[in-house]
């Protein structure tokens, strides 16, 4: 219903438009001319439409973040019922609203079992990390330990775009533009085992040599200067890197060892993705502080959060010493984004979407393996619902395909002929469908990189 073809702006004036005024994330402006951008104009469940009426399936869940699905009426129906209410007012200082308390109890029951204890709203993950990156240094201001400043990450990490979470981030092609970086933050080794200069294959060992490398960057570095260790629990834009089960266990041990805060960057594992709660918790380990968003509210309406433990907490509560977050935003616990995420979680615990993610991710995994046969795939990985196809040039040598290369331009305009959406980073093909992704999706994904793959014509 309401779905008549759009007449004005015409498809093409909007084409133009688009063209001439808008500047995209993440592509050349150039390239983006030459190849205009899919337009996409409604969507429901798994799957989305263009301008011009063709249908795919999402399989990327847009940005990792439609984890619910499009169009769900719970959700829609939360955001008009707050609409005609308040849509938003300042939590500035001491002012609230309803739906920002009754989220932020609802997460710590969530977050019951990883001790968190208070939370602190804003727009995105860029916003929840850049939160969680200072709250660690006014913490240890707090605790009498100002000479804590320093952040340690991993390679091939991403934190965000701000400007503490680009000099965290672990991929130099996202802060190059923006140096110089913040000081004082540094990467260690990344426990990837397709690719690490050790060349070590077994994960579990690899996961022991770099966590052997945070603890040799936080002595070297001094650990009463280290503020904070933040890591993905898998990490996401670096390729869908899932690090062997011992490795956050191990992160833990090293941080407690010499008292370094572990901030766990759950945008992307956060509310079900790897088949947890959280992604600290799907590897059995409590963190100081998480940053989420995304999946907090499918992508509904903007909302970062960034929670704090008991450990965190403690120190802005001495009745000794003022100490206000003098950090906040506009949009800081926003009543419609709020409200949004209340549905949206109501949805992931009653669907129990982390179990859903969990089987038909497994199955994911399954079909994946197929893909193996084409001598320029190099490696498949994933967990959960996030998963990833490594292209290289030959499998030998691991010698990564080029970016851009043709073949991935071809493969992705041939899903799309195909009828799907799949993101591509670097070499890498990117999954990471709506949690609410079933088999037969599982299965009309796989059809679909099938053909593409052949479209595409390098195998
Ligand atoms: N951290 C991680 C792990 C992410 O994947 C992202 C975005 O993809 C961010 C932070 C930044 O989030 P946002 O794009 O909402 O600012």
């Amino acid at each position: 219903q309401g779905m008549e073809a759009r007449t004005s702006p015409t498809v093409e004036a909007l084409r133009e438009a688009n063209a001439r005024h808008k500047l995209h994330p993440m592509i050349d402006p150039k390239a983006a001319l030459a190849n205009p951008p899919l337009i996409v104009e409604r969507a429901d469940g798994v799957h989305v439409w263009d301008i011009d009426g063709k249908r795919y399936l999402d399989t990327v869940a847009s940005l990792w973040n439609v984890n619910v699905g499009h169009n769900r009426p719970e959700i829609k129906k939360a955001i008009v019922e707050q609409l005609d209410r308040l849509a938003y007012y300042s939590t500035f200082q001491n002012t609230s609203n309803p739906p920002a308390i009754e989220l932020s109890a609802r997460l710590m029951k969530i977050f019951a079992p990883e001790k968190m204890k208070q939370v602190f709203f804003s727009s995105g993950g860029s916003d929840a990390v850049e939160s969680a990156l200072k709250i660690s240094r006014q913490y240890w201001k707090l605790e009498g330990q100002a000479g804590r400043t320093k952040f340690i990450s991993l390679q091939l990490g991403y934190h965000g775009v701000h400007i503490g979470g680009a000099s965290v981030n672990g991929n130099p092609a996202f802060r190059a533009a923006y140096e110089p970086a913040l000081p004082g933050c540094f990467q260690v080794n990344c426990p990837y085992p397709y690719r690490n200069p050790w060349n070590e294959t077994d994960p579990a060992r690899l996961a022991r040599l770099c966590a052997d490398d945070l603890e040799r960057t936080i002595v070297y570095q001094g650990p009463d200067t280290v503020a904070a260790f933040i890591a993905e629990p898998v990490l996401g834009a670096g390729g869908v890197i899932v690090p062997h089960e011992s490795f956050w266990p191990l992160v833990r041990a090293v941080c407690d060892k010499y008292g370094v805060l572990l901030i766990s960057d759950e945008i992307v594992t956060g509310f079900g993705r790897i088949g947890a709660m959280c992604g600290a918790r799907a590897w059995g380990v409590a963190p100081d502080i998480m940053a989420m968003a995304k999946g907090i509210n499918s992508g509904y309406v903007p909302l970062g959060a960034t929670l704090i433990n008991e450990r965190v907490a403690s120190a802005f509560h001495k009745p000794e010493a003022p100490a206000a977050l003098m950090h906040g935003y506009t949009y800081s616990g926003h009543a419609l984004a709020c409200a949004a995420a209340n549905a949206n979680l109501a949805i992931v615990e009653a669907e129990d979407l982390p179990g859903r993610a969990l089987e038909v991710g497994g199955y994911l995994g399954e079909r994946l393996q197929e893909f193996m046969r084409y001598p320029n795939v190099g490696d498949v990985r994933g967990k959960g619902l996030m998963a990833a196809i490594e292209f290289v040039v030959d499998r030998e040598t691991k010698t990564p395909l080029a970016v851009p290369d043709p073949f991935i331009q071809k493969l992705v305009a041939a899903a799309r002929q195909e009828g799907a959406i799949v993101r591509v980073q670097g070499n890498r093909l990117i999954l990471s469908p709506p949690l609410v992704f079933s088999r037969a999706d599982v299965d009309e994904t796989v059809r679909i990189l099938h053909a593409a793959i052949d479209a595409a014509g390098r195998t």
